[in-house]
């Protein structure tokens, strides 16, 4: 099976599996596990901040951020389709109270403009039954938007209009080792302007397990607590933060191969009639296209049977992910069976070659 479903999929190397039988490991709820505590510090210092803490996934840190910078009742300003509004349960509203209101974000990137545009604007005729606004997420890369890559500029002066008006500015960076490497932009210079930072070692970097929450010194204690809170102590958790700390040390680098084959695979796909694909979008690991006049639940159900694994996305909508088990061949055989799909479906549904 070619699983392009995610960057999820992969399987630890068996050089990353023989640093996790080996790492030293203490009980990390007493803080004495010493390979946590080396990722911890190896993440913080990637990033640019005082510090970080491990905790099991994305969805953890980024809903620990949330509850750190907020109280029960507040609103939270995120791009409509962030993973932290629409990918995460519910998770805003369930563990900590919050209400995300959705900026209207192209490819998930909005502009200082929107920011504005969503802030409360208080007046004396109008009794004050508004949630109080305090923070502000981006994204990068952005999943839902396909892995686009924020321009510093533009993300500059977003966190300077959340900042200008009195928000705490939290990045889901789950995909920023993406980010940094398209853009040769250093993940410390992406995080700079923000208060918290959440990164996955699970996600193109391949580690079975983990993520962090990166920040100043008191803003990660106070994570801390709600880590534990939330139930996520983890006691020996070197065997599973050696994997990311490899990962880190490791996999880092390559997440190039991973973006020139997203490319080779979205040159190809475009060329398919029947596959509206702007190449252009495809900025790092994540290809996402629409079919006409083909349902996306029928093509990937026909692509799986042929061996490659895709996610449908709406109606019309198919994500296809590269990682780090995926070869060249891979995407070429990929590619094969989806114009095979594609041509064996296009008689039949009436779908047409012309845009
Ligand atoms: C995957 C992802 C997460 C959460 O990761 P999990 O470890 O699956 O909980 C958060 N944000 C973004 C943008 C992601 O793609």
């Amino acid at each position: 099976m070619i699983d392009l479903r995610s960057d999820t999929v992969t399987r630890p190397t068996p050089a990353m599996r023989r640093a996790m039988a080996e790492a030293p490991v203490g009980d990390d709820v007493y803080g004495d596990d010493p390979t946590v505590r080396a990722l911890e510090r190896r993440t913080a210092e990637l990033l640019g901040k005082d510090d970080a803490v491990f905790m099991v996934s994305g969805t953890m840190t980024n809903q620990v951020a949330l509850r750190v910078h907020t109280e029960s009742g507040d609103e939270v300003l995120a791009d409509a389709a962030a993973h932290i509004a629409v990918l995460e349960r519910g998770a805003p509203a369930a563990l900590s109270g919050l209400t995300v209101r959705g900026l209207p974000g192209r490819n998930g990137i909005f502009s200082a403009n929107d920011v504005q545009a969503a802030l409360r604007t208080p007046h004396r005729f109008i009794p004050s039954v508004q949630p109080p606004t305090k923070l502000l997420c981006l994204e990068n890369t952005h999943n839902v938007g396909g892995g686009t890559v924020w321009p510093l500029d533009v993300l500059g002066d977003v966190v300077a209009a959340g900042r200008a008006a009195g928000l705490a500015v939290h990045l889901d960076g789950a995909r920023l080792w993406n980010a940094a490497i398209a853009s040769h932009i250093a993940e410390a210079v992406w995080a700079r302007p923000f208060d918290t930072v959440s990164v996955c070692f699970s996600k193109g970097l391949g580690a079975p397990v983990g993520s962090a929450l990166a920040g100043p010194r008191e803003w990660i204690a106070r994570a801390r607590r709600f880590k534990a809170l939330f139930g996520g102590g983890i006691r020996q958790g070197g065997i599973v933060a050696a994997g990311a700390l490899w990962a880190l040390e490791h996999h880092r680098a390559r997440l190039g191969e991973d973006h020139a084959r997203a490319r080779r695979l979205a040159d190809r796909l475009a060329a398919i009639p029947g596959i509206a694909l702007d190449v252009s979008t495809v900025e790092t690991n994540i290809v996402r296209f629409q079919l006409r006049g083909l349902s996306a639940a029928a093509f990937v159900d026909a692509c799986f049977s042929r061996g490659v694994h895709l996610l449908p996305s709406g109606r019309s909508g198919v994500r296809a992910v590269t990682h780090l088990d995926l070869d060249d061949a891979d995407i070429d055989r990929a590619c094969a069976v989806v114009e095979e799909v594609v041509a064996a479906a296009l008689p039949a549904t009436g779908a047409t070659a012309s845009p």
